[in-house]
């Protein structure tokens, strides 16, 4: 069976361009970057010219680029090396309820090492009030994180606005840009962002690299220890094949972002309108208009995300409920209870996110076999015959 891939926030298949682009660095050019014969200056080269790839694509200086081996490791440098570095200066942070896990459980980690950690809430768009967070700096406040978009719901917050929120402050603005980084303009220094976690495979790069944008002048103390890559601020040999290949997913990216944020969106909006218009008691999660391009998240009542889950599946349709990392979880996302859903109406959620490669045949198929999977399992559902005794939903 053809598979319709529609779980591109879970993560990306790597384009054949990136492949084709890492795969000399496995064969004919394994030398380590540290080693300072000719064939380690190779690997250097490489590594070099991918940070500046991301140097451009985020308008920094290639040095304030730290490559890392995932999303997650970004987020956590940033976190925890902040507290780590700046302990005189205070000893508290600020986030959202509505982070990624990597945000949220390394804040809770802080948290049971004695930081002090504030929690601002977002409204039922999944939206956080800039002025939320001005309320909850102090004189304490280290460090201000909070997501670009979200990976559940796609809102995409403001952040420029609270990024003049913490330079006014002199509170250092971490952003967690794994959804948007080469998928969204960024730049560093107009959003005023002082540490920005991006990672290789949600914008057709590999698995396994990531990176962090550190901006000079920031301190933050290494996790990893060891050898004296990265300038001291990650040890570890580089993943010189995996680096290379996010380099060249970014130079793609600067290419095709607009287009193919277009096309996304008149994917995603078809998809919103079709559904919403055809299947009763359903509702949109996230921002209607200020949200992810290729991200559209629906609630339907009295059913399970993981039965429409099963049914697409069995149709080749390959979708997830909301984060990746937490799909396997009964828990209702957190995500989604932050913006006010109740409990029954989160767990019957279901994400699609699309990509490069989904076409308009596929959209179609999944605008046709959506209302016809929640219609047989409502069919099925003892919460509709409990609320409703009848009822149509097509
Ligand atoms: N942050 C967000 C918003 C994400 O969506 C993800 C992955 O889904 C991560 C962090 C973690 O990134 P990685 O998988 O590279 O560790």
């Amino acid at each position: 069976m053809k598979h319709i891939y529609m779980d591109y926030a879970a993560t990306t298949p790597a384009a054949p361009e990136v492949i084709e682009a890492m795969m000399p660095y496995f064969r004919n050019k394994p030398g380590n970057p540290s080693s300072i014969h000719s064939m380690g200056q190779e690997g250097r080269d490489g590594v070099e010219a991918a940070r500046a790839q991301v140097a451009s694509l985020i308008r920094c200086q290639p040095s304030s680029v730290v490559f890392t081996g995932c999303g997650t490791e970004a987020d956590n440098q940033a976190i925890k090396g902040v507290c780590i570095a700046n302990r005189e200066r205070g000893n508290h942070i600020i986030t959202t309820s509505i982070e990624h896990h990597a945000v949220q459980y390394t804040c809770e980690f802080m948290k049971s090492m004695g930081v002090e950690v504030t929690v601002v809430p977002v409204d039922k768009y999944g939206m956080v009030d800039p002025s939320d967070i001005k309320k909850a700096i102090t004189n304490k406040t280290l460090l201000v994180s909070v997501m670009h978009a979200n990976n559940e719901v796609g809102t995409v917050q403001p952040i420029e606005e609270i990024g003049k929120i913490t330079r006014e402050a002199g509170v250092y603005f971490h952003v967690d840009a794994v959804q948007t980084f080469g998928h969204l303009p960024i730049d560093v220094d107009k959003l005023g962002i002082d540490l920005l976690a991006a990672s290789g495979h949600k914008l057709y790069g590999p698995k396994g690299v990531g990176m962090l944008y550190i901006r000079p002048d920031t301190r933050v103390a290494p996790l990893l220890h060891g050898g004296e890559q990265e300038e001291e601020r990650r040890a570890g040999t580089e993943n010189v094949p995996g680096i290379v290949g996010f380099g060249k997913a970014i130079e793609m990216a600067q290419l095709g972002m607009k287009k193919e944020a277009e096309m996304l969106t008149g994917f995603r909006d078809r998809l919103i309108e079709s559904i919403l218009g055809h299947v009763g008691d359903t509702y949109l999660n996230g921002h209607p208009t200020k949200r992810l391009p290729n991200n559209v998240n629906f609630s339907f009542d009295f059913i399970e995300g993981e039965s429409i889950l099963m049914y697409l599946d069995a149709e080749g349709i390959c979708a997830s409920t909301g984060s990746a990392c937490s799909s396997a979880s009964s828990e209702p996302s957190h995500v989604l209870t932050a913006m006010g859903i109740p409990v029954e109406r989160a767990r019957g959620s279901l994400r699609l996110t699309m990509g490069k490669w989904t076409t308009h045949e596929e959209v179609d198929k999944v605008i046709e076999a959506l209302p016809r999977i929640v219609a047989k399992l409502r069919e099925m559902s003892p919460l509709v015959k409990e609320r409703c005794g009848w009822i149509s939903y097509l």
